[in-house]
């Protein structure tokens, strides 16, 4: 069984209902959360997810929103529950990663990565596969959104969820999660507002039509993408099940 929670559905942009990004994805001993941004840790406790046992963060880029929440984690790992966490944490990232962590351990002091309990961080390169846990696989692929940033490819017993992190559209990307249970994509701006490095509702359809997933789930709406037909235009393009996520949104995936 594999579980995927849009634990924070949210953007940049501050939007009632939706904190910042972060999805959480749980099979076999692995319970990894993709992207950290404000908000992920209280929405957590909010949504009675047992943020205690995470065994591994993976960010798909450097932007605050996906983020700006890992030093509070961390920090509710050794400070926010009795006793200390004591299990090992992986921290999972493209290229820079620790240097964002030394970054954060700078602001914060240098005990942000040394709170008693074993931080081991990852620098993922894309075309390579990183064992999680017995069966279960991490592999990324480099999107045009900043330079580092990536989508991750989660697997687990023959089930695979996508989630394409920020991106604009990648006709690579379409390619490299066909035939995948969940795409859980981003969508943050309307037509009318679009840019090159993020994806349109149409564009989310064209990615799907290209991926032609067991669900398109969809997140990261800017407030202007939720003023219009969202699951019209996707739909326009795509034919196969939307889901627009939302905070605290959860889907099991069944081994085959
Ligand atoms: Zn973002
Ligand atoms: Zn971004």
């Amino acid at each position: 069984m594999m579980r995927l929670t849009t634990v924070g559905t949210g953007t940049a942009a501050p939007s009632r209902g939706r904190v910042q990004s972060g999805h959480l994805v749980e099979c076999g001993t692995v319970r990894l959360l993709m992207d950290c941004g404000s908000g992920i840790t209280t929405r957590l406790a909010d949504l009675g997810i047992a943020w205690q046992t995470i065994t591994h963060i993976a960010l798909t880029h450097f932007h605050a929103d996906h983020i700006v929440d890992v030093p509070t984690l961390l920090y509710a790992w050794r400070y926010g529950q009795l006793p200390p966490r004591s299990e090992p944490l992986q921290i999972i990232g493209p290229a820079g990663t620790l240097r964002i962590l030394s970054g954060f351990a700078g602001v914060f002091g240098q005990g942000l990565l040394t709170l008693g309990f074993p931080i081991s961080v990852h620098e993922i390169v894309p075309g390579g596969a990183l064992a999680l846990g017995t069966n279960t696989h991490l592999r990324c692929l480099k999107v045009p959104h900043t330079d580092e940033s990536v989508a991750y490819s989660v697997e687990h017993a023959g089930l695979r969820i996508v989630y394409t992190g920020d991106t604009g559209p990648d006709q690579a990307l379409g390619e490299w999660a066909n035939g995948c249970d969940v795409l859980l994509a981003e969508c943050s701006l309307p037509e009318s507002m679009a840019i090159a490095t993020h994806l349109t509702p149409a564009q989310c359809g064209a990615l799907g039509a290209a991926a032609n997933p067991g669900v398109l789930a969809l997140t990261h709406f800017y407030p202007p993408v939720e003023a219009v037909d969202i699951r019209g235009e996707v739909g326009a393009l795509f034919g196969g099940t939307v889901v627009l996520a939302t905070d605290g949104w959860t889907l099991d995936l069944e081994e085959r």
